[in-house]
């Protein structure tokens, strides 16, 4: 092989495999180095993947127990067998991540094994497990090197008893008492998978309201529901040490307001308070810029502050840190560096909460809106009166647009529902094409299904709902 490139992606992540690919198709001779044993970076390793394989098994085990015999599937002696489920987690997991490694092969990416870092703008020296350094020339460079979690100042993560997302996904056990720090979506994805499995499960949020930066309506009714599954929460409260003591995690916190101080004992902690950008030495070295949060600056061409080298994904300062991001951007800069007009729509980027309900959002939120003085106006349809949802006994949640008040351009969508997450796509697409609600509205619905909903919140934005 010789160790000449068209471009040299560092990290396989979802922004960095689907650049490789859109490199390799674009005709760019491609090599993307990763520094794990498996292809596919947190997301198909210890992020999306294992967390939506053991939000789903969970949610049947809990269906199992709670739901079937209602339907009149009797099952007795249900039991579950933690080892197995996560072993089916780890194929789903072996899969995927060989998937990448067949796509590479078929597209002809090399796939260096080992830590990158880069030189100069056309030098990458790849570092193996062995120590050994071989250099590599390239004429571009993309830093898709990704996230790992963060924690507090106070608090130390042994991945054993203070665990991240990451020890979160591999219990061998399962706690009698979580607590888990933060309210945010990978915090309540993981609390969801440990309730149903029979945990206790606190959550402990700064803030007043779960899942900032959605809808305040949606956050709040999220949160009933998942009172009402039985998890526990202590808004508004700031954690202040955490200390192991025995096989035990103890968690002070003191709630912002009252300033009352509180203490409780648990098996686990999870510390779910969002993610930092991998910056290596050589990057910072090289004197490319980071912004004040860590993450590389780059412009609307995706590149650094350094000609040739550009970044993708959760390592920059655009967008939410999310995998379909890292991978819309990674497909634009391909095509950028092959001298096309790739672009990534930031104002149109849906988020999911894959819980039961799912939560997702497309677009801007009331309180976006309000700060930003665009007039708009509301649609809400509760899926109460949805006919599918009552047939499933999936009645909670609702879908709420947001148009504009003079044009009617749909300007942003939030929903709680069984199927948010696969009915969030439809906005999307009616976003990307400027609709309206009103074009929404017009559009035939297959009923019965949970999309008719949606239909019903546009005609709802113009006080015309139909069944409620
Ligand atoms: C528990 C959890 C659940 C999540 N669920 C979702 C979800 O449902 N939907 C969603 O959209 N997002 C989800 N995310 C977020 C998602 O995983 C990330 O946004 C996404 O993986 C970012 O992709 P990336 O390509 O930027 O980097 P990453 O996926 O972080 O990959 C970066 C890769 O680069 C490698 N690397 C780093 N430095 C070097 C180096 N110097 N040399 C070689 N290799 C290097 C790393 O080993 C890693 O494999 C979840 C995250 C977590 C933790």
């Amino acid at each position: 092989m010789d160790n000449n490139f068209d471009v040299i992606i560092i990290g396989s992540g979802p922004g960095g495999y689907v650049c490789a690919i859109r490199c390799a198709q674009l005709g760019f001779k491609t090599a993307c180095v990763e520094m794990r044993k498996t292809l596919g970076g947190v997301c198909l390793n210890e992020g999306c993947i294992p967390s939506k394989s053991l939000l789903n098994s969970s949610e049947i085990f809990h269906k199992a127990q709670e739901e079937f015999n209602d339907l009149g599937i009797e099952v007795s002696n249900i039991k579950l067998n933690l080892s197995k489920m996560m072993n089916n987690k780890k194929k789903s997991v072996l899969t995927l991540t060989k998937g990448v490694e067949f796509l590479f092969k078929k597209n002809k990416i090399i796939h260096l094994k080992g830590k990158g870092s880069i030189l100069d703008r056309n030098t990458v020296i790849v570092t193996d497990d062995s120590g050994k350094k071989t250099s590599y020339k390239t004429k571009n460079i993309v830093i898709g090197t990704g996230s790992t979690p963060a924690s507090l100042p106070e608090i130390k993560i042994d991945e054993k008893i203070i665990v991240s997302s990451t020890g979160a996904l591999i219990f061998e056990e399962i706690p009698k008492k979580l607590i888990v720090i933060g309210g945010g979506y990978i915090g309540l994805e993981l609390s969801s998978v440990w309730k149903r499995l029979g945990s206790k499960v606190t959550v402990i949020e700064f803030l007043d309201h779960i899942i900032p930066g959605m809808d305040k309506d949606i956050s709040a009714e999220f949160l009933k529901i998942l009172n009402k599954q039985g998890i526990d929460f202590k808004l508004d409260s700031k954690v202040t040490r955490v200390s192991i003591v025995k096989d035990k995690a103890i968690v002070d916190f003191t709630n912002n307001k009252s300033k009352k101080r509180e203490r409780v004992e648990c098996d686990k902690v999870l510390v779910a308070v969002g993610r930092k950008s991998n910056i290596s030495a050589d990057i910072s070295k090289l004197g490319i810029k980071i912004d004040d949060q860590g993450k590389i600056k780059v412009n609307e061409k995706f590149e650094t502050s350094i000609k040739n080298i550009y970044a993708i994904g959760d390592v920059i300062d655009k967008g939410p840190m999310l995998a379909h991001k890292a991978e819309d951007e990674g497909i634009a800069v391909a095509e950028i560096i092959a001298g096309q007009a790739g672009h990534v729509n930031y104002d149109v980027m849906p988020a999911v909460i894959y819980t039961s309900p799912e939560v997702a959002m497309v677009g801007k939120t009331e309180e976006q809106l309000k700060k930003e003085k665009i007039r708009y106006k509301v649609g809400k349809f509760p899926f109460i009166a949805n006919s599918r949802a009552k047939v499933n006994s999936e009645t909670e949640g609702f879908v709420k647009i947001i148009a504009d008040e003079k044009t009617d351009k749909v300007l942003g969508v939030s929903m709680i529902s069984a199927v948010a997450g696969t009915m969030i796509a439809e906005l999307a697409l009616a976003m990307e094409f400027g609709a309206s609600a009103e074009d929404i509205a017009r559009t035939c619905h297959a009923h019965p299904t949970h999309s008719e909903a949606v239909k019903e919140a546009a005609m709802a934005v113009d006080k015309r709902p139909i069944h409620f």
